[in-house]
């Protein structure tokens, strides 16, 4: 079930929005459209997290948008932010949504991985498959199946237009914590492919939602921060 806004006597949402790569202003824009459809009577802040001191109690909700996950992970590691956003992330009171590459550094395991590793932030009981649809399929759109937990939050239509850069799947998962929120179905691939789990207030997209003019998933992490927040209080 939606979140009734009315209901929750929540002053503001406080987003923060890593901007290391690109999308960081469709992010912004898509989550200001999801507030007006979900009719949100709060303000909703955003900012931009770039350093240490960024990732601070304060916010409620981050997005980890795409890019490319070794860059990423080397701009964490280089600004002290690594063991900070791990710890902001595992804190109860906070949501965090991380897109492509975002799914890849939250990810405890990868295949693929560098010898060494990289700096990952390493949260999600999953195995993610760096670049699962391979080089020459740099980048492709289709529609993904979203799942019925997906739908109780956000209801309407099942399927969603995913678009796929360089696009990384859940190939395993590890805990029954994990929740599939989307697949994919490929001609060429027997299985359904995961493209979107959920575990616990962690949520990973394989696809960019922000590249889109629907945004149910940025309505889908609203609606996660807004009842964090009430079940908090
Ligand atoms: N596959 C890319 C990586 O390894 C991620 C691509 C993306 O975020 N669009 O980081």
């Amino acid at each position: 079930m939606p979140v009734d806004t009315e209901k929750t006597k929540t002053e503001s949402i406080k987003v923060g929005i890593l901007e290391v790569q690109g999308a960081f202003l469709e992010h912004k824009n898509a989550l200001l459209k999801a507030k007006e459809i979900l009719q949100l009577k709060c303000p909703l802040e955003i900012y931009e997290v770039r350093q240490a001191s960024h990732v601070n109690s304060s916010l409620d909700g981050m997005i980890i948008p795409g890019g490319e996950s070794t860059t990423m992970s080397l701009f964490l590691k280089r600004n002290n932010m690594v063991e900070p956003m791990r710890q902001w992330i595992e804190d109860k009171n906070h949501v965090t949504w991380g897109t492509c590459a975002g799914m890849i550094i939250l990810a405890k395991q990868n295949e693929n991985q560098k010898k060494g590793g990289q700096p990952m932030l390493g949260v999600m009981d999953t195995d993610v498959s760096r670049n699962f649809f391979g080089r020459q399929v740099n980048s492709f759109e289709a529609e993904v199946k979203l799942s019925d937990s997906f739908i109780k939050v956000c209801p309407g239509e099942t399927s969603f237009h995913g678009v796929f850069i360089r696009a990384p799947a859940v190939v395993q998962t590890f805990s029954p914590k994990v929740e599939v929120l989307a697949s994919l179905t490929r001609e060429e691939i027997s299985e359904p492919v995961i493209v979107a789990v959920q575990q616990s207030n962690v949520i990973v997209t394989a696809f960019h939602p922000e590249l889109t003019e629907d945004v149910r998933w940025h309505q889908y992490f609203l609606e996660r921060v807004l009842r964090n927040k009430s079940d908090n209080e």
